[in-house]
């Protein structure tokens, strides 16, 4: 077994702290890579505070995970020792089913296991995420990453480049569409640069003023503080879709009205509580309300070689694992700028 190190949570009640754990050896078709840097999603917080379901503890979260490959198994064609190497939300699935056999993985229909989290595919192995030193992962599960790009920049494509690229990719989201990211955090602010880069005209609504500076910065064409009534006036009926980041409770009809005849208002944020939707928000309209969950594997490298190609990274701040909380606490209240990355140099 390889001795690891990582950061973990004990049960749901208390903070992260260094914990030794083992990860399995290098099997024929395992990669092992030394983890350089972990991005810090929304996920992690909801999950170590158990607000979608009871979690598996210890916990050691992160699933935006980069690094250098240190082994490969005997039978590791796509990969040598000295690559980079990143790893996402997705560690294993059936591989057998409908959705598995056309990349969708993240929709296997017999249950995909989770890089952190989530049990094997033997439904009895627990799983443990990036906030340690080192992973080893079914080659299938390793993407390919650009030494072209900032590594540690690069680290937040693996969940929320991919979570934004994917919808906007089904709904074939671009020119001529008007395109609403509703919250400006990790998500929000990598849907912009996508729907930017995409064509569409892109809108931020967001419930942080200070933030229209650096949403202009990032590329969109207009901003719209959603606690102004003139301002949410100003867009009521207008958008063709709206990609809704938020991860705390909020009232959906509401931005519902700023969908046009036909709109689309696509779910990725996850708040703890079940949404209220009342009928008349979509019948009168004929609007559709629908949800992505991250990417296949496929479709995640295609995410990636269109970043390198297109130079689009994630706008970080790099932080010391020891400060995790602190940044927890800034991402619970909409203070991210726009994704907090772990050097984890500093474990
Ligand atoms: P984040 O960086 O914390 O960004 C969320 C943003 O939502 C905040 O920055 C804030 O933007 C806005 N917001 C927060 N509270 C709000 C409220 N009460 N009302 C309205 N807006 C509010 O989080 P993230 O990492 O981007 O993740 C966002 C959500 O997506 C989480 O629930 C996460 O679990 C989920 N997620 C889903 C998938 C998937 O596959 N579907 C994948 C990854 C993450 P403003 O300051 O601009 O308002
Ligand atoms: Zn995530
Ligand atoms: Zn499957």
């Amino acid at each position: 077994m390889i001795q690891t190190k990582g950061y973990a949570a004990q049960d749901e009640k208390t903070n992260l702290a260094p914990w030794s754990f083992e990860r399995r050896e290098v099997g024929p078709h395992d990669v092992q890579f030394d983890i350089r840097f972990c991005g810090v999603c929304h996920s992690d917080v909801h999950q170590i505070h158990n607000d979608w379901s009871p979690g598996i503890f210890p916990m050691v979260p992160g699933h935006e995970i980069v690094g250098t490959i240190v082994k490969v198994g005997a039978h590791v064609k796509k990969f040598k020792v000295g690559d980079l190497a990143g790893t996402g939300c997705l560690v294993d699935s059936c591989r057998t089913c409908d959705n598995c056999k056309e990349g969708l993985e993240q929709y296997c229909l017999n249950g995909s296991t989770g890089t952190y989290n989530s049990l094997g595919q033997d439904h009895k192995t627990p799983t443990y995420g990036g906030y340690s030193n080192t992973i080893v992962v079914h080659e299938d599960f390793v993407l390919r990453i650009s030494d072209t790009l900032d590594l540690a920049a690069s680290a937040p494509l693996l969940c929320a480049g991919i979570t934004t690229y994917s919808p906007l990719r089904h709904w074939k989201v671009g020119k001529g569409h008007k395109l609403a990211v509703l919250g400006l955090g990790g998500l929000g602010h990598m849907a912009v640069k996508f729907g930017v880069a995409f064509g569409a005209e892109v809108t931020v609504l967001s419930t942080s003023p200070e933030k229209e500076a650096d949403a202009k910065k990032l590329g969109a064409h207009k901003f719209v503080v959603t606690s102004d009534a003139e301002q949410l006036k100003s867009v009521t009926g207008y958008f063709d879709f709206i990609l809704d980041t938020v991860s705390a409770q909020h009232d959906v009809n509401m931005y519902l009205s700023l969908l046009r005849t036909n709109g689309t208002h696509i779910c990725v944020g996850v708040p703890p509580s079940a949404y209220q939707i009342h009928a008349f928000s979509l019948i009168g309209g004929r609007k559709s309300l629908v949800g992505s969950l991250i990417g296949g594997l496929p479709e995640t490298q295609e995410m990636l070689d269109f970043c390198a190609a297109h130079n689009i990274t994630s706008d970080i701040e790099l932080i010391d694992i020891k400060n995790i909380h602190a940044s927890y606490d800034r991402m619970i209240k909409g203070d991210v700028r726009y994704r907090f990355v772990i050097d984890m140099a500093t474990l």
